[in-house]
């Protein structure tokens, strides 16, 4: 059975204080982000299991223990990529003219993640993603790491706006986290993603009339 692990992170974990602090990336990484790890390979040992006996009544609660733990991984995976130290700034090239064109400017942009990051009820994200389907950038929020995401399109930039991103730094200010993170996007990181993510057709593929 493949089962995921946890990366290890590109910088220590004070690297992108005063932003983020040491201690936030200390837990975050290696307990929660480790809690989403193990709890996907949990979910498929669960499953093996069941199929090796037969039983199939939790088939359901185990489908969503997967969804939730296993998109907890890919976006704490995603989130720690692209975050640097000493980046933040403005994207250029292809991503910063996308970005331009689909939401008008860059500051317009930037006001809608972190509103999106900031207006989530409960835990969740806000995600920049390339829409395969229309070959635009659309900003998500993602309730928990899985519901409300879009189908089809790829996450390019991520923001982790669930209480433990912050708390110990921010407490209930969590407007200033999300200022904040912008002086560490690693913006390189998310043009690689753009670029990658325009090759993709995904399930669409085939399908040509559902935009134009
Ligand atoms: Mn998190």
């Amino acid at each position: 059975m493949t089962r995921y692990v946890l990366p290890d992170l590109e910088y220590d974990y004070g690297a992108l204080e005063p932003h983020i602090s040491g201690r936030i990336m200390e837990l975050h990484h290696g307990k929660h982000h480790r809690a989403y790890v193990d709890g996907a390979n949990k979910a498929l040992e669960q499953l093996h299991e069941a199929r090796q006996k037969g039983s199939y009544d939790n088939v359901a609660p185990l489908a969503r223990a997967l969804a939730f733990n296993v998109s907890g991984h890919v976006l704490h995976s995603l989130f720690w990529r692209n975050l640097a130290p000493k980046a933040g700034g403005r994207p250029a090239g292809d991503l910063a003219q996308a970005i331009e064109r689909n939401f008008g400017s860059f500051e317009a942009f930037k006001q809608q993640l972190s509103r999106t990051a900031a207006t989530i009820m409960g835990s969740g994200w806000a995600a920049l993603m390339w829409d395969t389907l229309s070959a635009q950038l659309l900003v998500a929020q993602i309730h928990d790491h899985q519901s409300s995401t879009i189908e089809g399109a790829v996450p390019l930039l991520v923001l982790d706006a669930w209480e433990h991103a912050y708390y110990l730094q921010y407490h209930n200010e969590k407007a200033k986290f999300f200022d904040a993170v912008w002086n560490v996007w690693n913006w390189n990181d998310v043009a690689q993603r753009f670029n990658d993510a325009r090759r993709f057709g995904l399930h669409v593929k085939n399908v040509a009339d559902l935009a134009a």
